[in-house]
């Protein structure tokens, strides 16, 4: 089952509490950058404003279309964060307020939090759990501590940790971050790895159905394959992932993964362009186990005679292009990702290219960062644990303690890093053995 973004548009049934976030989001921000900047202080760690939102507005808030209260986390220190992510204010309010259209990525994960995806495809919300929100909060100033000694970090950057709440609704805690996958290119195969073997498998046989699928562990051994980084790039980004697998260990955290996705060049994005023109993107979600996810939930609209005319045209332009804009015809311009370029791993346009040996240019781009990295080593791992533990043995389960975890998770992705003569090499002489 292919997972596509959902536009949330008024019909959509999640439309209010979007609509809430980006309200809020848009006053919040606004109002901390219109201040002088000024150096963080301890009290900026632990800050939180509550405000509320009503049709009528009032002194403190601008009149909204729905009540709604709103809260904001440690505003002083997501604004220094997205000045280090190199994230312009003004930019960054348009992404995520301008006509409100974002599109939902259903729930891919099993945990239950929703994805949001701002209209031009560069910021990601996500739904997370009070304890997960907790857990950021109180891991904040080691997280801004790292950023601000590894800009170019293989963390999710967050940009902001908000809370919306509508009239007798439940809490909804959310983060902002940046979306690791590129708004211009197609993503030709997306693989969330873990350095586990157990569970860590998408059945090949459903790929015929949801191509787009996110592949697991298993899957990128069984296809060989490698990050084909040649010895200058396999060094760079290896120091950079043990560095930040370090922190991960040091705040106990584990069950997070490398999100990798690859763009192949030769291929480049002429693919799919029949069903980019009825979809606003098709992220690599991975597969749901439950039958009800975004999709089903999705208000199908047809595009007019007009709408189709309109975007067949604009295709046939985009093929002439090499930079083709994404589909979504409300956006008007090109996304700029040009402040991703001063960041080593996002250089080449949004990603990190491949080399050879000799570290000439490969033939694809990938996409990549550790992601869902808030989840700590607690009671509930630790009796999953136990219980795992009865029936195998301890390196196949992904529940492990997070030194261990975080050991496993760096040798496994090392091991996989290495140009494709390389890679060549080590089967030939293995095979001569
Ligand atoms: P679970 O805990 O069950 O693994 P989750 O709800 O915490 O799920 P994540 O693991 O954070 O979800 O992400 C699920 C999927 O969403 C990823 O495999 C990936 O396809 C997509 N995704 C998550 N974060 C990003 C990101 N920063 N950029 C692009 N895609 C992302
Ligand atoms: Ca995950
Ligand atoms: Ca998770």
């Amino acid at each position: 089952r292919v997972v596509v973004g959902t536009k949330v548009d008024e019909n959509h049934v999640n439309y209010e509490t979007a609509y809430n976030m980006l309200t809020g989001i848009r006053f919040t921000v606004s109002r901390t950058n219109a201040k002088l900047d000024r150096e963080l202080t301890e009290a900026d760690f632990v800050a939180k404003h509550k405000m509320s939102f009503d049709i009528t507005g009032n002194e403190l808030t601008p009149s909204a279309k729905y009540d709604f209260k709103f809260k904001d986390y440690a505003p002083w220190v997501f604004r220094h964060l997205r000045a280090i992510f190199k994230i312009d204010p003004a930019e960054y309010l348009m992404s995520l307020t301008s006509k409100y259209i974002l599109s939902e990525l259903g729930s891919p994960g099993k945990s239950g939090s929703f994805f949001y995806f701002s209209r031009d495809y560069k910021y990601i919300i996500k739904t997370i759990h009070h304890g997960e929100h907790k857990f950021l909060r109180k891991i904040l100033k080691d997280y801004y501590r790292h950023v601000t000694e590894n800009p170019n970090t293989l963390l999710s950057q967050f940009y902001g940790l908000h809370r919306v709440k509508i009239p007798y609704g439940r809490k909804i805690h959310f983060v902002v971050m940046n979306n690791l996958f590129p708004p211009h290119r197609d993503i030709h195969r997306t693989f969330d790895l873990k350095g586990s073997t157990i569970g860590r498998d998408f059945r090949e046989e459903d790929l015929e159905k949801n191509p787009r699928a996110t592949l697991k562990d298993l899957n990128w051994l069984r296809r060989n394959l490698h990050l084909e980084f040649g010895p200058t790039k396999k060094e760079a980004f290896v120091k950079q992932m043990q560095r930040d697998v370090a922190l991960l260990q040091r705040l106990k955290i584990m069950d997070y993964s490398l999100l990798v996705g690859i763009h192949d060049l030769e291929r480049g994005n002429e693919e799919n362009l029949r069903d980019k023109t009825l979809q606003v993107f098709q992220p690599g979600g991975e597969e749901k186990d439950e039958p009800s996810g975004g999709n089903s939930r999705q208000l199908a609209r047809t595009p007019s005679k007009l709408e189709t005319a309109k975007r067949a045209k604009e295709l046939r332009e985009m093929v002439k292009k090499e930079r083709p804009k994404p589909m979504d015809q409300t956006l008007d311009r090109m996304p700029e990702e040009s402040h991703k370029s001063s960041f080593f791993f996002y250089a080449d346009d949004g990603g990190f290219r491949a080399t050879h040996e000799d570290d000439t240019p490969g033939e694809e781009i990938y996409y990549l960062g550790i992601i869902d990295c808030l989840t700590r080593y607690n009671y509930v791992k630790k009796a999953e644990h136990f219980w795992k533990g009865m029936g195998g043995h301890e390196s196949q389960i992904s529940p492990i303690p997070p030194d261990r975890y975080g050991d496993r998770f760096v040798r496994f992705i090392s091991g996989i890093t290495m140009s494709r003569e390389r890679a060549e090499k080590q089967r030939l002489s293995a095979a001569l053995e």
